[in-house]
């Protein structure tokens, strides 16, 4: 709400946006809400849907000059509630500004507008022999410019890093409607601050992506091969993780999914995998650097072997994979649906693994955990009915486990965002200094405060 609690006068925006400018409640309804179970704060007065870097910019010049709170929206696949409107509140989407400018092939670059979804830049990318490496589970339906915003991470960022590693240059319109540009198209540039880096991740707080150019990498040229391995404890196949990390062979893609996990995952779509007594690891080679995937696939599952995997495969189908970018929407079916984003350092994974099996005795409360385990961050679900008391208990079992990360030296939330679902664990792991630095920033480049406020920092 603003400040004053009185409606803006939205009709200068109206006079310059027109029909772009929604603000019939039915229709502005679907833009008010991202994934997560953020409870709604109110409706919106209207929702921007830009179609040019000009209308974001004037969006924001009247939202600064009247106080009026904005939410930024690329397809609402967020988990953390960044993108939930604010009463009285104006929503820019992002979802028209979906053009791939440019695939500059021989300086393995994308141009982008934010609206564009992630898998298909990957497609386009793969027409010239190129692919986007960030590939979060929800690529076919997440947009670019919420990745960058959100610095998404995903299957494939065991080998490539996450969304940060991926971008050049950003063009991004301030509070106040400038329109400042980042980066460059070069593979090195070191001049002034590394603004880039900053806007990514920075969840709608600091300003609008608006274009975007990425960096793509050449498809490697061998046949892909996927593998598994079950291990009768978690503890096992963290453990295993660790070693293969720490090994020679690297795998493209390196996924757990504990027994419930994959139990959840078969019933709601059945891909004939056999449910494993702990945990099951998935992942794929693609054979980097002239490594041949087959060879690199035995090495790995023979490696699981040696550390206690009692059944392993290799595949030369994605099955395993599909199977594992299901978890999310498998869960939810089963109403599993209060989860957390934790990270660990790798090596503390079979730790983190004993410790989630006695919160969850001590709490009776049963948890299941799939894990991008290559990079340590793990998704660790609890049942829970919609009632309230339960909503609490299981949030409690939640607790438990982010602390428990972060005593083992990892994070509150590796790939989703603090939004404003997490926004109270942010001091359990940043102290006074770290958070003041940010909010001096946000203070700096959005003086009327009018971008995403009370959320992420
Ligand atoms: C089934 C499923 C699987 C998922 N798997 C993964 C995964 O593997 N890895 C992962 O990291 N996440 C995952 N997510 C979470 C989500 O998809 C990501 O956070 C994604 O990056 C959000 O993109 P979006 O376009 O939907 O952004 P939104 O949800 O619309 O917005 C997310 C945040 O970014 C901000 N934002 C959006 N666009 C812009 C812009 N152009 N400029 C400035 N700020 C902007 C919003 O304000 C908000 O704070 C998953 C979600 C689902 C539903």
């Amino acid at each position: 709400m603003r400040p004053d609690s009185t409606p803006a006068d939205v009709a200068p925006l109206e006079a310059i946006l027109g029909d772009r400018l929604v603000r019939d409640p039915e229709l502005m309804r679907p833009f008010a809400r991202d994934t997560s179970r953020a409870a709604l704060e109110g409706d919106p007065i209207g929702v921007v849907l830009a179609e040019s870097t000009a209308d974001v910019s004037e969006a924001l010049r009247w939202a600064s000059s009247t106080g009026t709170p904005v939410s930024v929206r690329g397809a609402g696949t967020g988990l953390a509630g960044g993108a939930m409107a604010y009463a009285g509140g104006l929503v820019i989407s992002l979802e028209r500004m979906a053009r791939i400018i440019d695939i500059d092939v021989a300086n393995g670059l994308a141009i982008v507008q934010p609206g564009v979804i992630t898998a298909e830049l990957d497609a386009a990318a793969r027409e010239h022999g190129l692919f986007f490496p960030p590939d979060p589970a929800s690529a076919r339906i997440s947009t670019v410019g919420g990745n960058i915003a959100t610095n998404a991470g995903g299957l494939r960022c065991v080998a490539h890093g996450v969304t940060s590693d991926s971008v050049a240059r950003l063009e991004v319109v301030l509070g106040d409607g400038r329109v400042l540009r980042t980066g460059a198209r070069t593979r090195k540039n070191v001049v002034g601050y590394d603004l880039t880096r900053l806007f990514v991740g920075s969840e709608g707080t600091l300003g609008v992506v608006t274009e975007a150019t990425v960096r793509l990498k050449p498809v490697p040229a061998g046949e892909p091969r996927t593998f598994r391995a079950s291990f009768r404890d978690l503890e096992s196949a963290g453990r295993a993780v660790s070693a293969i990390v720490a090994g020679q062979a690297r795998p493209e893609v390196l996924e757990l999914m504990d027994a419930l996990s994959v139990e959840i995952i078969e019933s709601f779509r059945p891909s004939g995998l056999t449910v494993p007594r702990g945990a099951m690891l998935v992942g794929q080679t693609v054979g980097h650097f002239g490594a041949d995937a087959q060879a690199e696939a035995e090495a790995i599952t023979a490696l699981c072997r040696s550390l206690g995997a009692d059944d392993t495969a290799i595949s030369d189908t994605d099955e395993l994979l599909e199977a594992r970018r299901l978890s999310n929407p498998a869960l939810n079916a089963r109403g599993l649906k209060l989860s957390c984003d934790v990270g660990v350092p790798v090596a503390a994974l079979a730790e983190v693994f004993r410790g989630i099996s006695e919160i969850s005795a001590r709490h009776g409360k049963r948890v299941s955990t799939v894990a991008h385990a290559g990079d340590g961050n793990l998704h660790s679900t609890v049942e829970s009915s919609d009632a309230a008391a339960d909503i609490v208990a299981a949030d409690a079992v939640l607790d438990d486990i982010t602390r428990l990360a972060l005593s083992l030296g990892g994070t509150i939330s590796g790939e989703h965002g603090i939004g404003s679902l997490k926004r109270h664990e942010l001091p359990w792991q940043q102290d006074d200094v770290a958070l003041s630095v940010q909010r001096s920033i946000k203070a700096a480049l959005d003086p009327a405060g009018v971008l995403t406020p009370g959320r992420a920092i």
